[in-house]
């Protein structure tokens, strides 16, 4: 798949600490890619870096095809949208004059298209009242709202629904996804609510003290969480025959192991082993959250919420 963003060694320095180490990223074209981290990982400093509000270190990025140590990046970089740290929006402003604002700054030549964003942020029914009395979700969606104007290719937003409650992260949520459906902006969104991003996002990469733990598609990781039984056996072969026979989905994992994904009834499993002589040694339920795999993977069982 074409990828809208790559990253290449990016380093960032404040001082004399090493705050991003070595960042290598393909960001696929059309994704909704989370970077999950828990505080002080680096998120904000890396969308900080690839939104060019700084400049790397050292490593370079590719937005669009084009390098950032290309002069042109300032022109691609008008094709993406951000929302990094807390939303721009002028209180004494509506909502309507806040992205009529961001229109001007843009210099968009026309301001026919601001209802239609406005709708897609559901903030079309907010009339004359000021961004000032709006509640946190209101503003996040406004912010998003001007990050979309000029109807970016690419959406990047920092941690957009932190301090939001339930009803807040539903919003942003669906509103998310229906960006991204209905305009293939691919979304960059940084989050610590990892079972939230879980329902929205397509790709992830896992972000600890400024390194990229690993980077892995939602397809995958939900494969690697799927709920399952790890089963031990004496006999691998003989076992996938019973498992075949039972028509029970499984992948055999090791010499002597086998994740059996239904939901298995042991006694039948058992029973229908021991008639082909087969041994089973031990079974381990397998069923991991989102969180507790990040938490695997950073190794050192500290809660990131
Ligand atoms: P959070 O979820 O808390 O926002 P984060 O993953 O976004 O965390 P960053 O804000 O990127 O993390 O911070 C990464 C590290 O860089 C932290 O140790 C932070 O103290 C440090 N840092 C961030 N900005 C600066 C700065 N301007 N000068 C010096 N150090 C900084």
């Amino acid at each position: 798949m074409e990828n809208i963003l790559t990253t290449e060694k990016l380093c960032k320095d404040y001082g004399k600490n090493r705050i991003l180490k070595d960042i290598s990223l393909e960001i696929p074209k059309g994704s909704i890619f989370g970077l999950i981290g828990r505080n002080g990982a680096g998120k904000t400093t890396f969308m900080r870096t690839i939104t060019g509000l700084q400049q790397p270190s050292s490593g370079t990025y590719t937005l669009s095809g084009v390098k950032n140590t290309d002069p042109k990046i300032s022109r691609v970089r008008r094709r993406m949208g951000a929302l990094v740290e807390s939303p721009g929006v002028f209180r004494n402003l509506t909502a309507y004059d806040n992205v009529k604002l961001q229109y001007i700054n843009l210099g968009l030549p026309s301001y026919d298209s601001i209802p239609d964003l406005l709708k897609l942020v559901c903030l079309d029914d907010t009339g004359k009242k000021p961004a000032g009395k709006f509640s946190l979700g209101m503003k996040q969606r406004l912010g998003i709202a001007i990050a979309m104007a000029g109807d970016p290719d690419i959406l990047v937003l920092d941690e957009p629904i932190n301090g939001l409650d339930p009803q807040g992260i539903i919003e942003i949520r669906e509103m998310l996804l229906n960006i991204n459906r209905s305009k293939g902006t691919t979304i960059l969104i940084s989050s610590h609510i990892l079972d939230e991003l879980g329902k929205i996002a397509t790709d992830y990469a896992f972000i600890d003290n400024g390194k990229i733990l690993q980077s892995i598609s939602a397809d995958e990781l939900s494969r690697r969480t799927r709920k399952a039984a790890r089963v031990t056996v004496s006999d691998t072969p003989a076992m996938c025959r019973v498992l075949d026979n039972l028509s029970f989905e499984y992948e055999v994992g090791s010499d002597d192991s086998i994740d059996v994904f239904t939901d298995i009834n042991v006694t039948k499993l058992v029973m229908a082993a021991a008639k082909e002589d087969v041994e089973i040694i031990k079974i381990i339920e397998n069923d991991e959250s989102l969180e507790s795999y990040f938490i695997n993977l950073i190794g050192d069982g500290e809660t990131i919420r």
